[in-house]
Protein backbone atom coordinates (compact mmCIF):
# COMPACT_ATOMS: atom_id res chain seq x y z
CA UNK A 1 0.00 0.00 0.00
CA UNK A 2 1.17 3.62 -1.04
CA UNK A 3 1.75 6.25 1.52
CA UNK A 4 -0.86 8.46 0.04
CA UNK A 5 -3.55 6.68 0.97
CA UNK A 6 -2.72 5.60 4.40
CA UNK A 7 -4.98 8.01 5.89
CA UNK A 8 -8.04 6.88 4.31
CA UNK A 9 -7.81 2.99 4.69
CA UNK A 10 -8.49 3.10 7.94
CA UNK A 11 -11.89 4.04 6.22
CA UNK A 12 -12.06 2.24 3.28
CA UNK A 13 -9.88 -1.04 4.54
CA UNK A 14 -7.83 -2.94 1.73
CA UNK A 15 -11.13 -3.86 0.08
CA UNK A 16 -11.90 -0.40 -0.30
CA UNK A 17 -9.19 0.92 -2.01
CA UNK A 18 -9.28 -2.40 -3.81
CA UNK A 19 -12.25 -1.14 -5.32
CA UNK A 20 -11.41 2.60 -6.11
CA UNK A 21 -7.85 1.25 -8.00
CA UNK A 22 -10.33 -0.89 -10.50
CA UNK A 23 -13.04 1.81 -10.91
CA UNK A 24 -13.74 3.61 -13.93
CA UNK A 25 -14.88 6.88 -13.66
CA UNK A 26 -17.06 8.97 -16.46
CA UNK A 27 -16.75 12.73 -15.72
CA UNK A 28 -18.82 14.64 -18.21
CA UNK A 29 -17.59 18.14 -17.59
CA UNK A 30 -13.87 19.08 -16.66
CA UNK A 31 -15.14 23.01 -15.52
CA UNK A 32 -16.92 24.26 -12.06
CA UNK A 33 -18.22 20.98 -10.67
CA UNK A 34 -15.59 18.61 -12.47
CA UNK A 35 -12.40 20.71 -10.96
CA UNK A 36 -13.41 19.26 -7.28
CA UNK A 37 -14.96 16.04 -8.26
CA UNK A 38 -11.91 15.19 -10.68
CA UNK A 39 -9.45 16.21 -8.16
CA UNK A 40 -10.84 14.39 -4.78
CA UNK A 41 -11.35 11.19 -6.99
CA UNK A 42 -7.79 10.99 -8.81
CA UNK A 43 -6.31 11.78 -5.02
CA UNK A 44 -8.80 9.17 -3.72
CA UNK A 45 -7.25 6.76 -5.92
CA UNK A 46 -9.81 6.21 -9.00
CA UNK A 47 -7.86 4.14 -11.25
CA UNK A 48 -9.22 5.21 -14.17
CA UNK A 49 -10.88 8.43 -14.78
CA UNK A 50 -12.20 9.59 -18.31
CA UNK A 51 -12.50 13.07 -18.25
CA UNK A 52 -14.73 14.83 -20.95
CA UNK A 53 -15.13 18.70 -22.11
CA UNK A 54 -15.54 19.85 -25.84
CA UNK A 55 -14.59 23.87 -24.22
CA UNK A 56 -11.54 25.54 -24.16
CA UNK A 57 -10.55 27.46 -21.55
CA UNK A 58 -11.82 30.75 -20.85
CA UNK A 59 -10.45 33.70 -18.36
CA UNK A 60 -14.06 33.49 -17.37
CA UNK A 61 -13.63 30.48 -15.85
CA UNK A 62 -11.16 30.91 -13.62
CA UNK A 63 -12.33 31.95 -10.37
CA UNK A 64 -13.62 28.56 -9.77
CA UNK A 65 -12.32 26.03 -12.47
CA UNK A 66 -9.00 25.10 -10.45
CA UNK A 67 -8.17 22.45 -12.72
CA UNK A 68 -7.33 24.92 -15.20
CA UNK A 69 -5.04 28.25 -14.72
CA UNK A 70 -3.88 31.08 -16.08
CA UNK A 71 -1.48 29.72 -18.84
CA UNK A 72 -3.93 27.10 -19.92
CA UNK A 73 -6.34 29.67 -21.39
CA UNK A 74 -7.64 28.81 -24.79
CA UNK A 75 -6.29 25.30 -24.17
CA UNK A 76 -8.73 22.23 -24.30
CA UNK A 77 -10.38 21.96 -20.87
CA UNK A 78 -10.07 18.03 -20.98
CA UNK A 79 -6.39 17.94 -21.49
CA UNK A 80 -5.54 20.82 -18.97
CA UNK A 81 -7.59 19.11 -16.55
CA UNK A 82 -6.13 15.44 -17.27
CA UNK A 83 -2.77 16.77 -17.19
CA UNK A 84 -3.31 18.14 -13.25
CA UNK A 85 -4.81 15.04 -12.37
CA UNK A 86 -1.96 12.93 -13.58
CA UNK A 87 0.09 15.33 -11.91
CA UNK A 88 -1.47 15.00 -8.86
CA UNK A 89 -1.34 11.26 -8.75
CA UNK A 90 0.77 9.54 -11.29
CA UNK A 91 -0.35 6.11 -10.13
CA UNK A 92 -3.62 6.47 -11.66
CA UNK A 93 -4.79 6.74 -15.49
CA UNK A 94 -6.96 9.85 -17.03
CA UNK A 95 -8.04 9.92 -20.20
CA UNK A 96 -9.07 13.40 -21.82
CA UNK A 97 -12.17 13.35 -24.61
CA UNK A 98 -12.46 16.62 -26.03
CA UNK A 99 -15.69 16.18 -27.74
CA UNK A 100 -19.33 17.39 -27.19
CA UNK A 101 -21.75 14.54 -25.70
CA UNK A 102 -25.03 13.78 -27.86
CA UNK A 103 -26.95 10.28 -27.40
CA UNK A 104 -25.20 9.35 -30.94
CA UNK A 105 -21.46 9.58 -28.86
CA UNK A 106 -22.42 8.87 -25.55
CA UNK A 107 -22.10 5.18 -25.76
CA UNK A 108 -18.63 5.15 -26.85
CA UNK A 109 -17.62 8.58 -25.24
CA UNK A 110 -18.33 7.32 -21.97
CA UNK A 111 -15.67 4.20 -22.87
CA UNK A 112 -16.95 1.26 -20.75
CA UNK A 113 -16.88 3.27 -17.28
CA UNK A 114 -19.01 1.87 -14.55
CA UNK A 115 -19.97 5.02 -13.36
CA UNK A 116 -21.08 8.16 -14.72
CA UNK A 117 -21.31 11.47 -13.01
CA UNK A 118 -22.96 14.67 -14.32
CA UNK A 119 -20.32 17.63 -13.50
CA UNK A 120 -22.52 19.56 -16.15
CA UNK A 121 -23.93 22.90 -16.75
CA UNK A 122 -27.02 22.89 -18.75
CA UNK A 123 -30.33 20.53 -18.61
CA UNK A 124 -30.05 19.24 -22.46
CA UNK A 125 -26.56 17.14 -22.20
CA UNK A 126 -27.26 16.03 -18.79
CA UNK A 127 -30.73 14.69 -19.65
CA UNK A 128 -28.41 12.68 -22.81
CA UNK A 129 -26.33 11.27 -20.05
CA UNK A 130 -28.50 10.41 -17.24
CA UNK A 131 -30.49 8.27 -19.82
CA UNK A 132 -27.99 6.91 -20.60
CA UNK A 133 -26.93 5.54 -17.59
CA UNK A 134 -30.63 4.27 -17.00
CA UNK A 135 -30.21 2.25 -20.23
CA UNK A 136 -27.30 0.59 -19.35
CA UNK A 137 -27.97 0.24 -15.71
CA UNK A 138 -25.24 2.59 -14.59
CA UNK A 139 -24.95 4.44 -11.12
CA UNK A 140 -25.93 8.41 -12.53
CA UNK A 141 -24.58 10.98 -9.65
CA UNK A 142 -26.18 14.67 -10.10
CA UNK A 143 -24.82 17.70 -9.40
CA UNK A 144 -25.93 21.20 -10.21
CA UNK A 145 -24.38 24.70 -8.97
CA UNK A 146 -26.21 28.12 -10.03
CA UNK A 147 -25.56 31.71 -7.77
CA UNK A 148 -25.08 30.89 -4.09
CA UNK A 149 -26.75 27.20 -3.73
CA UNK A 150 -26.44 24.01 -5.46
CA UNK A 151 -27.78 20.30 -5.20
CA UNK A 152 -26.60 16.40 -5.24
CA UNK A 153 -28.34 13.39 -5.65
CA UNK A 154 -27.91 9.86 -6.98
CA UNK A 155 -29.57 7.76 -9.37
CA UNK A 156 -29.43 3.77 -9.14
CA UNK A 157 -30.40 1.81 -11.67
CA UNK A 158 -33.34 0.15 -9.46
CA UNK A 159 -33.93 3.59 -7.72
CA UNK A 160 -35.87 5.88 -8.87
CA UNK A 161 -34.78 7.51 -12.05
CA UNK A 162 -33.22 11.23 -12.85
CA UNK A 163 -36.58 11.48 -14.94
CA UNK A 164 -38.60 10.59 -12.41
CA UNK A 165 -37.55 13.94 -10.54
CA UNK A 166 -37.07 15.64 -13.37
CA UNK A 167 -39.13 15.11 -15.95
CA UNK A 168 -39.28 17.01 -19.21
CA UNK A 169 -42.26 18.59 -18.22
CA UNK A 170 -41.37 19.92 -14.99
CA UNK A 171 -44.61 20.67 -13.91
CA UNK A 172 -44.84 17.27 -13.30
CA UNK A 173 -41.79 16.89 -11.51
CA UNK A 174 -42.09 14.97 -8.24
CA UNK A 175 -39.41 17.33 -6.71
CA UNK A 176 -41.08 20.73 -4.81
CA UNK A 177 -37.96 22.59 -5.20
CA UNK A 178 -37.44 26.02 -3.54
CA UNK A 179 -37.47 29.30 -5.56
CA UNK A 180 -34.32 29.86 -5.49
CA UNK A 181 -33.07 26.59 -7.65
CA UNK A 182 -33.36 25.64 -10.96
CA UNK A 183 -35.44 22.56 -11.59
CA UNK A 184 -32.28 20.70 -12.98
CA UNK A 185 -30.28 23.15 -11.17
CA UNK A 186 -29.35 24.75 -14.03
CA UNK A 187 -30.85 26.77 -17.09
CA UNK A 188 -31.42 24.93 -20.02
CA UNK A 189 -28.55 26.41 -21.97
CA UNK A 190 -25.47 26.60 -20.23
CA UNK A 191 -25.13 30.59 -20.51
CA UNK A 192 -22.87 32.67 -18.26
CA UNK A 193 -25.13 32.82 -15.13
CA UNK A 194 -23.81 33.45 -12.15
CA UNK A 195 -21.64 31.50 -10.13
CA UNK A 196 -19.37 31.40 -6.44
CA UNK A 197 -16.60 29.40 -7.04
CA UNK A 198 -16.97 28.17 -3.09
CA UNK A 199 -20.14 26.59 -4.55
CA UNK A 200 -18.63 24.60 -6.75
CA UNK A 201 -16.27 23.79 -4.01
CA UNK A 202 -18.50 22.60 -1.62
CA UNK A 203 -21.50 20.73 -4.27
CA UNK A 204 -18.35 19.16 -6.05
CA UNK A 205 -16.89 17.79 -2.98
CA UNK A 206 -20.11 16.44 -2.14
CA UNK A 207 -20.93 14.74 -5.19
CA UNK A 208 -17.10 13.32 -5.01
CA UNK A 209 -18.41 12.21 -1.53
CA UNK A 210 -20.88 10.00 -2.80
CA UNK A 211 -19.20 8.15 -5.68
CA UNK A 212 -16.45 7.21 -2.88
CA UNK A 213 -19.05 6.12 -0.95
CA UNK A 214 -20.39 4.42 -3.95
CA UNK A 215 -17.42 2.69 -4.71
CA UNK A 216 -16.00 1.74 -1.30
CA UNK A 217 -19.82 0.62 -0.02
CA UNK A 218 -19.85 2.75 2.74
CA UNK A 219 -23.07 4.51 4.30
CA UNK A 220 -26.22 6.01 3.07
CA UNK A 221 -26.27 7.14 -0.98
CA UNK A 222 -28.43 10.02 -1.77
CA UNK A 223 -30.57 7.39 -4.36
CA UNK A 224 -34.29 8.91 -3.99
CA UNK A 225 -33.13 11.95 -2.16
CA UNK A 226 -32.24 15.53 -3.42
CA UNK A 227 -29.65 17.37 -1.51
CA UNK A 228 -29.92 21.14 -1.89
CA UNK A 229 -27.57 23.65 -0.19
CA UNK A 230 -28.15 27.15 0.39
CA UNK A 231 -24.65 28.82 0.80
CA UNK A 232 -26.44 32.02 1.90
CA UNK A 233 -27.99 30.28 4.78
CA UNK A 234 -25.91 27.42 5.55
CA UNK A 235 -29.25 25.24 5.32
CA UNK A 236 -28.94 21.80 3.93
CA UNK A 237 -32.61 19.86 2.85
CA UNK A 238 -33.24 16.34 1.49
CA UNK A 239 -36.25 16.21 -0.79
CA UNK A 240 -37.27 12.70 -1.31
CA UNK A 241 -39.02 10.89 -4.18
CA UNK A 242 -39.64 7.60 -5.23
CA UNK A 243 -39.95 5.74 -8.58
CA UNK A 244 -42.57 7.34 -10.80
CA UNK A 245 -44.88 4.89 -12.39
CA UNK A 246 -45.81 7.17 -15.40
CA UNK A 247 -41.94 8.45 -15.53
CA UNK A 248 -41.18 9.09 -19.47
CA UNK A 249 -38.14 7.12 -18.80
CA UNK A 250 -38.67 4.17 -16.31
CA UNK A 251 -42.70 4.62 -16.04
CA UNK A 252 -44.44 1.94 -16.96
CA UNK A 253 -47.76 2.99 -16.44
CA UNK A 254 -48.73 3.35 -20.31
CA UNK A 255 -47.10 -0.08 -20.61
CA UNK A 256 -44.55 0.97 -22.64
CA UNK A 257 -41.00 2.03 -21.32
CA UNK A 258 -39.90 4.91 -23.89
ZN1 LIG B 1 -37.88 7.34 -13.93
Amino acid sequence: MIPRYSRQMPLFGESGQKALSEACVFIAGAGGLGSPVATYLAAAGVGKIILLDFDAVDETNLNRQFLHHEKDIGRQKAVSGSEKLSSQNPHITVLPVCEKLTDKNVSELTGGAGIIVDALDNDETRRVLAKFAFNSRLPYFHAAVYGFSGQVSVFLPDGPCFFCAFPADESNSSCELPENVGKTGTPAKPEKFPISGTVCGVIGSLEANEVVKYITKKGELLSGKLLIWDGLTNSFDQIEFEKDDCCPVCGKCNGENK
